[in-house]
């Protein structure tokens, strides 16, 4: 006999598991399969997706250990302290690293039971629907669903002639296990993952060089914003980026990798001891027979959905990495509270405008809304605001004054339209402007709100003070 559901989810990961724990606090009877993609060493299949086992969480691990071995070679001496003899223990600092992934991966377990969420260890795909109701298939059991929730993710794009091995051309996964610092390291794409992963080696004593196909540094970001981290990075912090190239062969002896590629200045070669392959990722909709049921795909192989995230065929939803929108988590996290709370027959929503983005590198970039490059090309007048860390206390206290913050607001209206932040805490700072964006703030909102003196919050207050040209301390 099948067990029956009111909500099957597919796939464990942020944007699922939170579906499945909003759709059970909602009083519905909610299941989730998830696969043994990251099987514990046991072989069970453990929860939390990619951004538990080999994304966010791990390589936020490695950044902040990284950036203390930094502090502690380069930082500390300007406070006074002299250390000595410090060395890096890579093993143990992949160790710390695996052990916050077992405690949080478990911790979804717990979570689960808290909140009557039954869990079924195994591969979830569609049969049929008959009567209204979905036949599905999680490993050999059949299981019925009223409504079934896509929450499959997605994984590493690897690039053809690219053989990924995961010891000496490694993806996420790879990176984020690596034991020893490779005296050499390549990366090719300098995206998220690019960026993130090369300043963990290069903190840790790599020379890394960044190899990028597009011809602009961070193109999605603010182009101030870009200039500043394109400075710093390469200047200030030595990290090799070299951009408008075109990779034209790969090649691997025992322990090197060799990488042909072209630019401007014509064909290049250069060899490096380990080679991360970070361009983009691919949804994962492979093995959910979802062309038998025709579930309808988008041309670039994602599940197409609505603005609620409901996909062609009645009852089925799609949430997270496998539909349209950035493959972030938090953005998953608020697609499957909405789905779960639509299903409950509550207005769900999600608002897309506000989904804020975070580099964890060091400055940290972060932003929320339009850039300024956006506004221009859609012809919307608008006023900047932008002051740098340099004019805080609290920075220079902190012996970090790299970066600024910059408020965009509508010139007519002054709504806030965009907040873009390069510098220490960014992903903290950014969080004001998402909730005044989030609450129609203009920016003289934010400039009549009273931010503890002194913080590193109150380079965001003057800042829109700026838009006004009214900023009271540069
Ligand atoms: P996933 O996390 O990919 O989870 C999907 C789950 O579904 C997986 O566990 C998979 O095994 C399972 N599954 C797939 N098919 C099936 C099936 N048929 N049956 C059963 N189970 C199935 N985002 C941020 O917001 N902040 C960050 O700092 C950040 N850092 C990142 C760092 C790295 C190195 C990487 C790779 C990604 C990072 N991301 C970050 C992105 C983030 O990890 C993803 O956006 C997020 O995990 C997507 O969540 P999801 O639930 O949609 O999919
Ligand atoms: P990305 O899209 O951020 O960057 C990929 C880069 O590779 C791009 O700049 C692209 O132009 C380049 N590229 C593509 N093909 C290339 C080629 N053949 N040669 C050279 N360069 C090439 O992707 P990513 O860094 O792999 O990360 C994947 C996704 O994971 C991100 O888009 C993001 O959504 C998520 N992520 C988020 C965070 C975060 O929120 N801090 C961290 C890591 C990953």
């Amino acid at each position: 006999m099948a067990q029956e559901f009111d909500v099957l989810v597919i796939g464990g990961g942020p944007a699922g598991y939170v579906a499945a724990i909003r759709a059970a606090q909602l009083g519905l009877k909610a299941a989730c399969c998830e696969s043994a993609a990251y099987a514990d060493p046991k072989g069970e299949p453990r929860l939390g997706g990619t951004c538990l086992n080999v994304g966010c969480i791990p390589s936020k691990a490695l950044l902040y250990s990284s950036e203390l071995y930094d502090h502690a070679t380069h930082a500390f001496v300007m406070h006074g302290i002299k250390v000595e003899g410090v060395s890096i223990d890579v093993p143990s600092m992949i160790r710390r690293k695996d052990n916050i992934v077992t405690q949080l991966t478990s911790g979804i377990k717990g979570l689960f039971k808290k909140y009557k969420v039954t869990f079924l260890p195994g591969h979830g795909s569609f049969v049929a629907e008959a009567d209204g109701l979905w036949k599905m298939k999680v490993g050999s059991e059949d299981v019925v669903a009223k409504h079934v929730i896509v929450a499959t993710g997605s994984r590493a794009r690897h690039l053809p002639g690219i053989p990924v091995d995961n010891v000496n051309i490694v993806d996420n996964e790879g990176a984020l296990k690596t034991e020893a610092v490779p005296k050499r390291l390549g990366v090719i794409g300098a995206g998220v993952i690019g960026l993130e992963m090369g300043s963990v080696w290069k903190r840790l004593g790599s020379e890394v060089t960044i190899l990028e196909a597009l011809p602009d540094f961070l193109a999605a970001a603010d182009q101030a914003v870009a200039k500043e981290a394109w400075k710093v990075f390469t200047k200030k912090q030595g990290l090799n980026i070299h951009l408008g190239v075109q990779i034209k062969e790969v090649t691997t002896g025992p322990n090197t990798v060799s990488v042909k590629y072209e630019n401007d200045e014509g064909d290049q070669v250069v060899e490096f001891d380990k080679l991360v392959v970070a361009v983009g990722r691919t949804p994962n909709t492979d093995g959910l027979n979802a062309a038998a049921v025709g579930l309808k795909l988008d041309s670039r192989g994602r599940i197409e959905v609505d603005d609620h995230c409901s996909t062609n065929l009645r009852n089925v939803w799609a949430v997270g990495d496998v539909v349209r929108g950035p493959m972030l988590a938090h953005k998953g996290m608020e697609e499957g509270v909405m789905v779960a709370e639509c299903i409950a027959g509550q207005a769900g929503h999600c608002n897309y405008d506000t989904i804020p983005w975070v580099i964890y590198t060091q400055p940290e970039i972060a932003w929320v809304g339009k850039t300024e490059q956006d506004l221009k090309a859609a012809g919307i007048p608008f006023k900047a605001g932008q002051i740098p860390f340099m004019a805080n206390g609290r920075a220079l206290g902190q012996g970090d004054t790299t970066g600024f913050v910059k408020v965009l607001a509508h010139a007519e209206t002054d709504q806030i339209l965009g907040a873009h932040i390069i510098g220490t805490n960014a992903s903290e700072l950014i969080a004001e402007a998402v909730v005044a964006m989030e609450f129609g703030a203009s920016s003289e909102d934010l400039a009549r709100t009273a931010h503890a003196h002194p913080t590193l919050s109150e380079v965001m207050h003057e800042a829109a003070l700026a838009v006004d040209k009214r900023s009271l301390h540069f």
